[in-house]
């Protein structure tokens, strides 16, 4: 069983059919959305191809060059589906899983909005998209306040000052299109990161083991797209054209009208939050995989905590790329965990 269509689910049911494993009778993908795309759906109309940070192909299917002008939230979804359907991929939707939990004979049984199903081992990729996360600040303010996942593009802010609030590629994002129409104030927790590239293969790895560490000793995750560190992408050099990037500290509360350091209010019309996401895992959390350092033990892409259970797209895997590799590793465990000689996941 797979939970989650995005890049990470449909990398792991590729490989699931390569191995063996048939659709439906052998294994299924759950997916709690409409319509394929996984979280590339949801993102702001705005985000163009040329804008992603960068977009890796699902195996053995290229998208072919896309317009660098064209929506990401069109392409990729557009991408996605034309890959389930060459590849015949098993993906049922909309199902959302609510609850997974452990049965006496060694199965999983997976609750879902659509009723009950059971599984010998189970690949989670339900990705970020659904836990933006959003630090809490002291004091009330009046004004128009949203995540990051709910941004739209620049348009509803025009001729307003804007706060954008996050150090990530996000954050560089909207300051890049919101810059354009209004006056904006780039605030960060701590001094953001600069890698000045190339983005080279060597790069990507350190990264990625800083991550992997993490997860290997059971801490709270984070994503490798937020240690990649700021490079000189068309957003970047958009933002800093405009004179969007001079970063100010963290204010110190909110106020009904605005945000406030030491004596200084700064009035402003609205407050985005870029950041950030947590892994979608609530529905995991019966199996008591959680360890006291706070996260999940990882090794490599299997619960430390329960052989059955792998998670991709999750800490060192959360990019196009890590998610592709971890598809595969996770199947050619779960081939290991099950005996090749039965390809039967459900
Ligand atoms: P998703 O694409 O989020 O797919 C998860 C799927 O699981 C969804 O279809 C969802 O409906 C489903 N799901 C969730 N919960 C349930 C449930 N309970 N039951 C059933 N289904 C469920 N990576 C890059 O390489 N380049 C980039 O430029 C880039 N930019 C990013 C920008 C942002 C803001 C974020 C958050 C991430 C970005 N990433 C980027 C990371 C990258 O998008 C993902 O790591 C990668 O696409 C893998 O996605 P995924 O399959 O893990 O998750």
């Amino acid at each position: 069983m797979v939970i989650g269509a995005g890049q990470a689910g449909l990398s792991a049911a590729y490989h699931l059919r390569r191995r063996g494993f048939a659709p439906y009778d052998g294994f299924v993908v759950l997916d709690a959305d409409p319509a394929p795309g996984g979280a590339w759906a949801h993102r702001s109309p705005s985000l163009r191809m040329a804008t992603v940070h960068g977009f890796h192909d699902l195996p053995d299917f290229e998208l072919p060059t896309p317009d660098p002008a064209a929506a990401a939230r069109d392409v990729v979804p557009g991408y996605f589906a034309a890959y389930e359907a060459r590849h015949a991929l098993p993906v049922v939707r909309p199902v959302r899983v609510r609850a997974v939990r452990s049965l006496e004979d060694g199965r999983l049984r997976v609750e879902t909005d659509q009723g009950d199903w059971t599984a010998r081992a189970l690949i989670n990729a339900t990705g970020t998209w659904t836990r933006p996360f959003l630090p809490h600040y002291p004091g009330h303010f009046a004004g128009r306040q949203l995540h990051y996942a709910d941004y739209r593009g620049p348009q509803e802010f025009a001729g307003q000052r804007v706060v954008v609030v996050g150090g990530g590629a996000s954050a560089i994002q909207v300051l890049s299109e919101v810059a354009e129409v209004a006056q904006t104030v780039w605030v960060t927790r701590t001094p953001p990161v600069y890698h000045a590239g190339p983005f080279t293969p060597e790069y990507g790895r350190s990264v990625v083991a800083k991550v992997e560490e993490r997860v290997r000793q059971g801490l709270p995750v984070r994503s490798v797209v937020s240690v990649t560190g700021l490079g000189p992408s068309v957003a970047y050099r958009r933002a800093e054209e405009l004179g969007a990037l001079n970063r100010r500290p963290m204010f110190d509360r909110l106020t009904k009208h605005g945000v406030v350091w030491g004596e200084e209010e700064l009035p402003v019309d609205a407050i985005i939050w870029a950041t950030g996401f947590r892994a979608e895992l609530t529905h995991l959390a019966p199996l008591g995989l959680r360890g006291p350092g706070g996260g999940i033990r990882m090794d490599g892409t299997r619960a430390a905590a329960d052989p059955r259970v792998h998670l991709v797209g999750y800490g060192p895997s959360a990019s196009t790329i890590g998610a592709n590799r971890a598809g595969r590793a996770a199947v050619n465990e779960i081939v290991r965990l099950l005996g090749a000689s039965e390809p039967v996941l459900i």
